[in-house]
């Protein structure tokens, strides 16, 4: 038995397609239910539905032997026991630094400001500030990252963005990219060795669907 591992909401929703595209139909009313373990139309391959930051955890551990994760979750995961094959290009967003539309964040910059972020993204933060030689004190949210610029917390937000609106609805901005985001194949590295038979021609078969889905 393969076990892939998914989250609920978008990640989901944009891997059906994929799975079916590879030969491999799920009924898309499971989406609904409420069951955490899910067959697809192939007996030998079972979903599981995690957590999204949760996803690295079970292929890493081989609970999972693949999964589907954002380079946002892998980066701050830090990618240890997985192979990380196909960039799906699904779940695409940007990680990028917002600020309050009143704050001149390259300004504080150019000074040499010490900056509080909050964010849920610590690891990419610390690296991106660094290395742009900003000093930063990072502030660990969980979520609703937005609303620390309005109440103090912060100077700013490292955050992912797709559109835009809930930034535009919090009266911030984004200042800088840091980076694209989409999601991709993980497999968990054992899995692959002892399993290779199934999971090679099922990895293939994803990443035909993806660059077919492009
Ligand atoms: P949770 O919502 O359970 O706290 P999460 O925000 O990590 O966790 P999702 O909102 O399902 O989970 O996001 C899953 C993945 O989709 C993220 O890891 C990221 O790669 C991508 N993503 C997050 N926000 C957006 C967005 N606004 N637009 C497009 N993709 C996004
Ligand atoms: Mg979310």
């Amino acid at each position: 038995m393969i076990t892939l591992a998914l989250s609920k909401g978008r990640i989901f929703d944009e891997t059906l397609p994929l799975l079916a595209a590879a030969g491999i139909p799920v009924d898309a009313s499971i989406g609904a239910s409420r069951k955490l373990i899910l067959p697809t139309g192939d007996p030998g391959l079972r979903l599981i539905i995690v957590r999204a930051s949760d996803v690295p955890t079970y292929v890493q551990y081989g609970a999972a032997d693949l999964g589907v994760a954002g380079k946002d979750v892998l980066l701050e995961h830090g990618g240890e026991g997985l192979y990380q094959p196909v960039d799906l290009g699904i779940a695409r967003c940007r990680m990028c630094v917002a600020a309050p539309a009143g704050f001149d964040y390259a300004n504080a910059v150019r000074r040499g400001a010490r900056l509080r972020i909050a964010t849920k993204y610590v690891q990419v933060a610390r690296e991106h500030f660094a290395a742009k030689g900003v000093h930063v004190d990072l502030i660990k949210l969980y979520g609703s990252m937005e609303l620390a610029p309005l109440v103090g917390l912060a100077d700013a937000i490292v955050d992912l963005v797709s559109t835009g609106s809930t930034l535009r609805a919090n009266n911030l901005v984004e200042v800088e990219e840091i980076m694209r985001i989409s999601s991709r194949l993980i497999v968990n590295q054992a899995s692959l060795k002892t399993k290779s038979g199934t999971l090679e021609p099922l990895v293939a078969a994803i990443g035909r669907a993806a660059e077919g889905a492009r």
